[in-house]
Formats: structure tokens, sequence, C-alpha cells
């Protein structure tokens, strides 16, 4: 199977970018709330302001998750791959051949073919 790490990395890169360009404007919305609550006699604009500092929050907390668990991520997404024919993507989970029945590419043995050889039917019926 072909080194996926990259794609962990990628991820962290993306949270990474995220997180750097919603910092500022946390910072700067919440010092806005903070400045409307002392000053304002107008509750709506401290609504919208409000609304728009939880927002670049929420971004910001997305940015932080991407980063710290990109590796995680990229494994979850990754996993039903491994299920699949490399070449024509067919699910191979359960197939006890080792050449893909869509395509007739060879398959790994230990990518969802079972062994085939280990049924151990004894009957269960009363
Ligand atoms: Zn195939």
């Amino acid at each position: 199977m072909a080194d996926r790490s990259w794609l962990g990395l990628a991820i962290r890169v993306v949270g990474l970018l995220v997180a750097a360009t919603t910092l500022a404007w946390v910072v700067s919305t919440w010092a806005q709330v903070w400045h409307t609550k002392q000053h304002a006699t107008n509750s709506s604009s401290l609504l919208a302001i409000s609304f728009s500092a939880i927002g670049y929050t929420v971004q910001f907390a997305i940015g932080l998750v991407l980063m710290a668990k990109g590796d995680v991520l990229a494994k979850r997404w990754l996993r039903g791959l491994d299920a699949r024919c490399p070449t024509c993507l067919y699910d191979i989970r359960g197939l006890t051949t080792a050449v893909c029945p869509e395509c007739g590419a060879p398959i790994k043995p230990n990518a969802g073919v079972s062994s085939g050889t280990s049924s151990q039917g004894g009957s269960s019926a009363v």
C-alpha cells in the first residue's frame, strides 16, 4: 500500500493556516465585544459582534483540532481504502481469491482477502 503519511501532514498544515489566519480576527472581535459592552447603548450591535467573535473562535478551534489531530483524521479517512482493490477500488472485503473479481488485478492477502482454508463450519444447528 502506498505511503499516505503526507495526508496527515497536509491536514496539519491546513490547520496551521486556518488557525494562523483567524487568530487576529478572534482577538480583534472579542476586543470589540468587550469595548461595545463597556460603551454601547445599542444591544443589537453587541449581539452582531458577539456572533462574529463566536464564529471566528469556532474557526480558530477547528484549525487547532486539524493541527493536533491531522494524522488521526487521515488514518480514519483512509481506513476504508485498505479494503479496496488498489486498481479499481472494488470492495474486496470477504473475498476468498487473490485476484480482484472486477478488474483481475492481484490483491495482497492481508488487504481484506480471507485465507479460504480456515473454514470451520461445524454444524451449529440444534
Ligand atoms: Zn480491481
